[in-house]
């Protein structure tokens, strides 16, 4: 399952219904937040997001309403007890940047590693928890300065087999090691592939986010197939209007609303 909570949609400045821009991915009890603008915790808060529990704060580009809510969560996550490592991504520059936020942030109890992602990493690898095959690549966008958007790609394996997995006698609490496509072994020795409970493979799950972009074809082509997009767009420097003209867009429609929400799409 992917859920994807859309903590902020706003730019600029944060508004009483509208908090700036960041979104949470979550699969099986891995996250992955995207950006942190001003007001992340108090809109994760609202939406019951745990953020103790995210494995990477990916940053779309370094414009102030996209992380000034980063230097206060990496503190709080301090305070709450975290001891576990946290990656932080981002397009090139975040030496600079990071270094900048650890004078903010003082001293924290857990190291965080700052890498620039210029290629696709597979996340089953830098974290545990996440199915295999799980994939995020940077996506180039078009910004007045340097920018990427994310694209997120979950492998989806065949349906489980409860009925199966009973006949062969594995144990309940061993029925996701299966689902990740991984081999058990029971009590007794013998060993069960993941082929034994599962069937054919079904087409992977994809996400496209991206932060503030003009058009450009490499997003186009990048979102031509997944299932959902979101794009945030930054407020016009004329624009007099008092609420932000900055709205994700989420494609098909049908899959989510626009705004703060959250939408989660099952195999
Ligand atoms: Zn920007």
């Amino acid at each position: 399952m992917l859920d994807i909570c859309l903590l902020g949609t706003g730019g600029m400045q944060p508004l009483p219904y509208r908090w700036l821009t960041s979104m949470m991915a979550r699969c099986d009890g891995s996250n992955l937040l995207i950006d942190c603008g001003e007001g992340t915790q108090t809109a994760a808060r609202r939406a019951g997001v745990n953020l103790m529990k995210m494995d990477a704060v990916c940053l779309t580009h370094y414009h102030g309403d996209h992380i000034f809510g980063l230097p206060g969560l990496l503190q709080t996550l301090g305070c709450q007890g975290r001891t576990r490592p946290l990656a932080l991504y981002g397009p090139k520059g975040l030496g600079e940047v990071w270094a900048a936020l650890r004078v903010l942030t003082g001293p924290l109890p857990y190291p965080v590693y700052a890498e620039v992602l210029d290629a696709p990493a597979a996340l089953c690898e830098k974290f545990g928890g996440w199915p295999q095959g799980a994939k995020l690549t940077p996506v180039p966008t078009r910004h007045r300065v340097v920018s990427q958007g994310y694209r997120l790609d979950l492998p989806r394996a065949g349906r489980f087999s409860p009925e199966q997995a009973r006949a062969l006698g594995v144990p309940v609490k061993q029925w996701k090691t299966l689902q990740h496509g991984e081999s058990i072994t029971l009590d007794g020795g013998r060993v069960i592939q993941p082929e034994a409970v599962l069937g054919p493979a079904r087409q992977g799950l994809s996400f496209v986010f991206s932060g503030d972009t003009a058009p450009c074809p490499v997003l186009t082509f990048c979102s031509a197939t997944p299932p959902m997009l979101c794009r945030s767009r930054p407020r016009r420097p004329n624009s007099t209007a008092t609420a932000p003209s900055g709205r994700a867009q989420l494609s098909p429609p049908k899959r989510a609303r626009s705004g703060s929400g959250s939408s989660t799409i099952r195999p």
